[in-house]
């Protein structure tokens, strides 16, 4: 299935892992062996260091032992579950008592299955098997829901939501945010020329030449729609929005492909319009997000009429 996604999912698969959290080290060598065929394996032998752990060391299923001293399975597993990233990651109990209530506290404690001690390695095969295939599934799931089919870059669902979380950074530590609007110039006669499927490989390679050329954490390219474009820089202020979206139009002009059917017969080229919000901002998210998006649209459309192919950026947007 892995064969035929864009290269940005490709290369989102790691190698699984699962962490042991028990405080009998024979028993962490005992199920380590078990599962290592399965999955890179870090432990910890009591609570705290489960959490801290996993904090750093994000894994894709936790196997729990319930009974430990200070800090017990059930309490760990609410702690795990609060972490970033650890929403999604199935936590199976080991125990060594049954009964309903002891079920029902570790499910309510977030807990996705059981294994009972003593253990059968079969089982703890089976068990952890089904939940890492479900994991991987999920995190398929998730990426394809923030990834554009076509392009494999950011699909506008992600840019919406990457907007409203930096709009609501912004005064909050960050001092400025910059929205670059991206259009392909004359892409209807491209189309209209070379075919649908050439169009669709153009966009491609331009999404390439976008996301290439955005570096910094927190950074985002994305297809806003259509042959629209969006990049968003947190932190940058005019000038560094101005110079990135200029790096990204050379970009795509570096990628040289010919555009035969365009009034001044040469190459794809791109417009864009950038816009920059400095902190403080009064008003709602909803609003500050149409004036940053407004913008930089205009801009863009005026990038358009000066003639294509360059970068404007918005007047002061007090
Ligand atoms: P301008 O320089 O003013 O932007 O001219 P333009 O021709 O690029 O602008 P216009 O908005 O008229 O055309 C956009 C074209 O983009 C029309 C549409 O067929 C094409 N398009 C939109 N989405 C896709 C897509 O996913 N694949 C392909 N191949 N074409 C697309
Ligand atoms: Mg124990
Ligand atoms: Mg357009
Ligand atoms: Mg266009």
């Amino acid at each position: 299935m892995t064969a035929n996604l864009p290269p940005a999912l490709g290369a989102a698969l790691h190698n699984l892992r699962i962490l042991i959290v028990d405080d009998d080290v024979g028993t962490i060598r005992i199920l380590a062996q078990v599962v290592r065929e399965m999955a890179d394996v870090t432990f910890a032998t009591n609570g705290m260091e489960a959490v801290n752990m996993a904090r750093t060391e994000l894994p894709d299923l936790v196997l729990l032992d319930a009974e430990m001293e200070g800090m017990d399975g059930f309490a760990t597993c609410a702690a795990l579950h609060t972490l970033p990233g650890m929403q999604d990651v199935p936590i199976l109990f080991i125990t060594s008592h049954r009964g309903v209530e002891i079920e029902l506290k570790a499910l309510a404690a977030g807990a996705v299955d059981f294994i009972n001690k003593p253990f059968h390695p079969h089982i703890v095969q089976a068990r952890v098997r089904t939940h890492l295939t479900l994991k991987r599934r999920t995190d398929t799931l998730t990426r394809l829901a923030t990834l554009d089919g076509l392009t494999g870059i950011a699909n506008r669902r992600a840019f919406d939501q990457a907007l409203s979380q930096e709009l609501r950074r912004l005064g909050r530590g960050m001092a400025a945010l910059s929205l670059v609007l991206i259009d392909v110039d004359h892409f209807k006669r491209y189309n209209d020329f070379y075919g649908h499927q050439a169009g669709d490989d153009c966009l491609r390679a331009v999404a390439a030449a976008l996301s290439g050329s955005v570096r910094r954490a927190g950074e985002l390219a994305a297809r806003y729609g259509g042959e629209e474009f969006a990049i968003l820089l947190p932190g940058s202020d005019t000038s560094g929005a101005q110079g990135l979206a200029e790096k990204a139009r050379e970009c795509v002009v570096g990628l040289g492909v010919p555009h035969a059917a365009r009034p001044d017969g040469s190459h794809v080229t791109i417009s864009a319009g950038a816009a920059t919000l400095l902190a403080p901002q009064p008003g709602d998210l909803d609003a500050l997000s149409s004036a940053l998006i407004g913008a930089a649209d205009q801009a863009l459309y005026r990038a358009k009429a000066a003639g294509r192919n360059r970068v404007l950026h918005a007047d002061s947007m007090a």
